[in-house]
């Protein structure tokens, strides 16, 4: 096993906020954003896996990480992403498998 060999097995493909369904790759540093779950746990992710993860976590929260800005970023667009958003053949018909936003549209239209 040379270096190289070495460094490709330890480094990790995607960022640790990366759910090990979902296909994506990482955009931009990993550790652009920390998203605190509700049971106190911390991930580093990069900024659109810190979203992904944020829109399927209830409870959760972003910190700033390495990127100025992307945690505003990441919990702007977790608004709009459904939870689990890489399982495409789930039904959306429950308010926990709509994305927040238009959970609140639906909940709109019931009153
Ligand atoms: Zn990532």
């Amino acid at each position: 096993m040379t270096a190289s060999d070495r460094g490709r097995a330890t480094e990790p493909s995607r960022c640790v906020a990366a759910h090990s369904e979902d296909p994506t790759n990482c955009a931009g540093p990993r550790d652009a954003v920390i998203v605190l779950d509700s049971h106190g746990g911390r991930a580093a992710g990069c900024e659109r896996h810190a979203a992904r993860l944020l829109a399927s976590l209830d409870g959760a929260h972003v910190e700033p990480g390495s990127v100025p800005g992307a945690a505003t970023r990441a919990f702007r667009a977790a608004e709009s992403i459904r939870p689990f958003c890489w399982h495409t053949n789930t039904p959306r018909t429950e308010s926990s498998q709509l994305s927040r936003a238009e959970d609140r549209v639906a909940r709109n239209h019931r009153h």
